[in-house]
């Protein structure tokens, strides 16, 4: 028997920003494959599923992934309903495609339900729209690795949202500059998008190392640009658990 992998996007944190559509696969699952960024809560919604962790944190190297690659072909072989379950968008830096030439070449049926990612959930958590009209015309997710694990910066559109930052925030500051953005750029990181106990904090890009102790070395999202400044100096933000009311200004 040949199942089929549904690849489920669990949104940023928080269990409940999955989709209905998700949340509907999730139980029809037979096995899980979860990565490390979704919410454990997440198993509530497939009681009836294996539950496979095949976790992997920042740096992860071509070895694991072909490892997850040849457990998902293995485990469509054994099962009629996989669903692979990524953190955020599983559109977004979730290397995807080489799960899906994986499963393409095994001849096995796939599907995509998407999701929030992590800039979305930065952006309704601060209120700072990602486009702004007018001056805010272009957004770019942006990745300050490389492949090889060099750390490389960019300026590519209004408003630049830089993944998988968290662990460069000390170092990414001089490289933006050097990438052509002003000094006085405002720059907004959030650490746990989405999560009861995010951060967020507000720069200068050229105070941007002022963000690495608030944020460690938690999965953090940096905005560089239009999209970081407040929408309006008056916003008043609900009480919400983890909002605003830990920001800390520099
Ligand atoms: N597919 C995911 C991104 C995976 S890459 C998405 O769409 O969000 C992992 C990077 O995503 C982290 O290094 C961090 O930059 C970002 N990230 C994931 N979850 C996050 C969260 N809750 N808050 C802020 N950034 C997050």
């Amino acid at each position: 028997m040949t199942g089929r992998v549904i690849f489920v996007s669990a949104g940023p944190g928080a269990a409940d920003l999955i989709t209905v559509r998700g949340a509907r696969a999730l139980a029809t699952a037979d096995v899980v494959l979860a990565d490390a960024l979704a919410d454990p809560a997440l198993q509530d919604l497939a009681p009836q599923a294996r539950w496979v962790s095949v976790g992997k944190r920042g740096f992860e190297h071509s070895a694991k992934q072909a490892e997850i690659n040849a457990l998902l072909v293995q485990a469509a072989q054994q099962h009629a309903v996989v669903v692979r379950l990524k953190g955020g968008d599983a559109s977004v830096f979730g290397r995807l495609e080489e799960e899906l030439q994986a499963l393409a070449d095994a001849g096995i049926a796939s599907e995509v339900i998407p999701g929030v990612t992590a800039a979305s959930a930065a952006a309704a958590l601060t209120q700072r729209p990602l486009t702004r009209r007018g001056r805010g015309r272009n957004v770019s997710l942006t990745t300050a690795m490389t492949a090889e694990g060099e750390l490389r910066a960019a300026l590519s559109a209004d408003t630049e949202v830089f993944y998988m930052a968290g662990r460069q925030l000390d170092t990414l500051g001089p490289k933006l500059l050097a990438a052509g953005w002003p000094p006085d750029t405002p720059a907004l990181v959030v650490s746990r998008a989405g999560c009861a106990d995010a951060q967020t904090s507000e720069h200068l890009l050229r105070d941007l190392a002022d963000a690495a102790p608030v944020h460690g070395g938690r999965p953090a999202v940096l905005i560089v640009g239009t999209g970081a400044l407040p929408a309006s100096n008056k916003i008043v933000v609900s009480p919400e658990p983890g909002h605003l009311n830990n920001q800390s200004r520099s």
